[in-house]
């Protein structure tokens, strides 16, 4: 039986996660922690700490799983460069997943996109469009930058620089350098995302519509199941469901 605790339980992700938790043979909760509590003190219990949380709690929660040698399932989405970076160095001690999206229609989606950007070639100007629930705090969304960065790769760009960021006043002409990105908010929509590829006379639009939560929890607890196994190091969804 491979033993979980589950961080950030009280929140959205954290009860679609308890619910779904016993659907999967194999797998036991040993541990719930949310703010205020101590991850320490039950952290011994575990196989693997599965976080959704806060941006600012995770590299902590990565460090307790270090110390203590536990395999890490990312779900959080929102990180600064310094917790990217001070996790990526973490990993080199323990096994961890860490997918801005757990949903197997998603990692369909980023496959999707890599292939059609290949094959639709540099005539097509690159948009991503996500639409996430009023209380959603991180934007773009943590799989909107992913659906960007598959972009920026295939056409051999830097993110940082070709990222424009939703557009206000005289912006100026189109280049085919740029990637759009734009966040939408309202309601209780669990994730919607949208990659445009435009062209002069036809357009392209690969769109994935999450309606429930228990798809991204359902391939988290896969993913802790499946990373207990593997080696120190980061892992994707992708290497989860052996898509590489
Ligand atoms: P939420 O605000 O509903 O829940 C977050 C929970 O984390 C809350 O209960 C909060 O009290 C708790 N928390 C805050 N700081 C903490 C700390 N230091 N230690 C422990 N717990 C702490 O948010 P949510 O909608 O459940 O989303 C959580 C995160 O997961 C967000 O970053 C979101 O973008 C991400 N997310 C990822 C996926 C994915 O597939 N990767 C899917 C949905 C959401």
């Amino acid at each position: 039986m491979i033993k979980v605790i589950i961080n950030g339980y009280k929140g959205r992700m954290g009860q679609a996660l308890v619910n779904c938790a016993p659907q999967h043979r194999g797998l036991q909760l040993v541990g719930k922690v949310d703010a205020g509590d101590d991850l320490a003190a039950v952290i011994g219990n575990a196989d693997v700490v599965i976080d959704f949380s806060f941006h600012a709690a995770t590299a902590s929660v990565a460090a307790l799983c270090a110390k203590n040698k536990k395999a890490l399932v990312i779900g959080t989405t929102g990180h600064s460069d310094t917790d990217t970076f001070e996790i990526r160095r973490l990993a080199k001690e323990i096994p961890m997943v860490w997918a801005s999206n757990f949903s197997t229609g998603v990692n369909t989606l980023f496959w999707l996109t890599r292939k059609a950007a290949e094959i639709l070639g540099p005539d097509f100007d690159l948009e991503v469009i996500e639409m996430h629930h009023r209380l959603k705090k991180d934007a773009p969304s943590g799989t909107a930058k992913t659906l960007a960065e598959i972009l920026a790769d295939v056409r051999k760009l830097k993110l940082n620089e070709a990222a424009r960021h939703g557009r206000n006043g005289i912006v100026g002409e189109r280049t085919q350098s740029e990637i759009g990105v734009h966040s939408i908010r309202g309601g209780d929509v669990v994730g919607d995302h949208t990659v445009v590829f435009a062209n002069i006379g036809e357009r392209v639009e690969l769109t994935h519509k999450a309606s429930s939560r228990d798809t991204f929890a359902n391939g988290a607890l896969r993913a802790a199941q499946w990373v207990v196994t593997q080696k120190p190091g980061i892992y994707d969804m992708q290497d989860v469901l052996g898509l590489k």
